[in-house]
């Protein structure tokens, strides 16, 4: 049992209240630690902290050079304790070790990396303006408090991904992890002051959707980076308006795929398959809507359903597991829920459509599901599940595909599987999201923009994008006369 605390000014604290909650191994529901449960108090002391941080010398005077620095040590720190981070990941969370240790794990210590990198090169631009004997020149700001709020699918990997490029742009930060999921980050904000983060940079507030309330409205927060559900997503813009607090939001998605006649079968089956229940299917990117060409669309279903009936499913400590439990309880009844929508307005349960009992009755383990012949105004194929749920819908001709793939409120990630040159370049430009693979399964890298169209959110992280995103541009209009 473990039992973490908050982070505040560079101590560790207990709540103010002294209030706790639990964290659950998914995987057998078993209780597996306590943590801090940060009320209003925590929130102001933690946002005071990190205004007094952000005004200090010492992170003031900090160079880009030594700032780069220290994000290259906190990714040294990651990669010294990666097995323990997974392990820790795979507790939590339930990610298969194959995820929580061969991508989630390396993305944060690479995306650390990546904005070491970036310290020094944050460039401004001079302004050939017309007035003359002025000299005019713009600079990048860093915004100030930031609060970073997470969600329980990728817990290490999007605070990394939020955290590192608030630091490079000399921004002092409070993190939130989701509830369901805070020991990864807990270890993260250690490590952070093991690379001699100075105290108050990075603090760290554990609790529910209270503590993410407390922080939209504080006025002393300057930015909410949130990644989650767009009902959340759409509450916080509602919420930080009154003081126009500078928000980014990655929010959920319901990815389509079309397979072109021409496609590999093969390839496409296995690729899809991969993408849709990578993390069994609780990611944001992950394929969900297969729109396959007619004339393919019964080996495609056959095929991709027994694959999908073969995977090894188990808890993410076992090296073979590929599917492993879903997050919580309460996850678990929304899919199973949603599964049973489906049934209910004639979709047909090609395979699946259960939980796991046996050995695995306690955790929160799901059976990859596959649909057939779903139709688009179904539940299943418009709101976003989360889960391991494939539906499959035939399609005539491209056209018809694109439009049907782009009917959705979300636009986030989308996929697309020919072997024509022609149309892996013609389509992408026409499909509504952020992030449009070709031939292949959905990847995360920091060097390119992550982030949707419509109702998946507002701007975009990773890249050059997430200095942006944490950064004002300030003009200068210096009299040389
Ligand atoms: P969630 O929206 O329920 O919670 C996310 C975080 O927000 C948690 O830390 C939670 O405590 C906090 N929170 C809840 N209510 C709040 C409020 N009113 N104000 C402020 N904070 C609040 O999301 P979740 O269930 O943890 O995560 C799953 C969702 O995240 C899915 O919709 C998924 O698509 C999305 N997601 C998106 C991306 C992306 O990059 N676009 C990545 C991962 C997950």
């Amino acid at each position: 049992m473990v039992s973490t605390r908050l982070l505040v000014a560079g101590e560790w604290v207990d709540a103010a209240s002294g209030a706790t909650s639990e964290t659950r191994n998914p995987a057998n529901g078993q209780i597996i630690g306590t943590f801090a449960e940060a009320g209003t108090a925590d929130v102001d002391a933690a946002v005071a902290a990190a205004r007094a941080a952000f005004e200090s010398v010492a992170w003031r005077a900090m160079t880009p050079d030594e700032r780069g620095r220290l994000l290259w040590r906190v990714a040294e720190l990651i990669e010294r304790d990666a097995k323990e981070l997974a392990e820790l990941e795979t507790l939590d969370q339930g990610q298969p070790g194959f995820v929580s240790g061969g991508v989630s794990v390396p993305l944060a210590a690479q995306v650390f990396r990546y904005y070491a990198g970036f310290a020094t090169k944050i460039e401004g631009t001079v302004s050939p303006v017309s007035i003359p004997g002025n000299l005019t020149y713009q600079h990048r700001l860093p915004v100030g408090v930031c609060a970073l709020i997470t969600p329980w699918n990728f817990p290490l990997a999007i605070a990394a991904w939020k955290l590192a490029p608030a630091l490079a742009t000399g921004n002092t930060v409070i993190l939130k992890p989701a509830e369901q999921t805070p020991l990864s980050t807990v270890r993260l904000a250690e490590l952070c002051v093991e690379a001699g983060v100075p105290a108050g940079v990075v603090n760290l507030l554990t609790g529910g959707p209270d503590v993410g309330r407390a922080l939209v409205v504080h006025r002393g927060v300057d930015k909410i980076s949130f990644t989650g559900s767009t009902a959340v997503g759409q509450q916080i813009v509602r919420a930080s308006a009154d003081d126009l607090k500078r928000v980014s939001l990655e929010l959920g998605g319901k990815a389509p795929s079309i397979v072109c006649a021409d496609a590999d079968i093969d390839a496409a089956v296995m690729g899809n398959l991969q993408g849709a229940i990578f993390n069994t299917g609780q990611a944001c990117g992950a394929y969900t809507r297969f729109f396959v060409q007619r004339s393919r669309v019964d080996e495609f279903t056959e095929k991709i359903a027994a694959a999908a009936g073969s995977l090894a499913i188990g808890p993410g400590s076992d090296p073979d597991t590929v599917v492993g439990p879903l997050v919580s309880q309460e996850h678990l009844d929304r899919v199973a829920s949603y599964v049973g929508t489906g049934v209910d307005q004639g979709a047909q349960l090609v395979t699946g459509g259960q939980r796991v009992g046996g050995d695995l009755a306690e955790g929160f383990f799901y059976r990859p599901t596959v649909f057939g012949e779903v139709r688009d105004d179904m539940t299943i194929a418009r709101e976003e599940i989360f889960g391991p749920v494939l539906s499959i819908m035939p399609y005539d001709d491209l056209d018809e595909a694109v439009a049907r793939a782009n009917d959705t409120d979300y636009g986030l990630a989308a996929v697309l599987w020919t072997k024509d040159l022609a149309t892996a370049h013609t389509v992408p430009p026409r499909i509504h999201a952020g992030t449009v693979f070709v031939n292949q399964l959905p990847l995360i890298d920091p060097g390119a923009p992550w982030g949707g169209f419509g109702m998946s959110g507002w701007g975009r992280e990773l890249g050059a994008y997430s200095i942006e995103e944490f950064t004002e541009t300030q003009s200068v209009f210096l009299n040389i006369g």
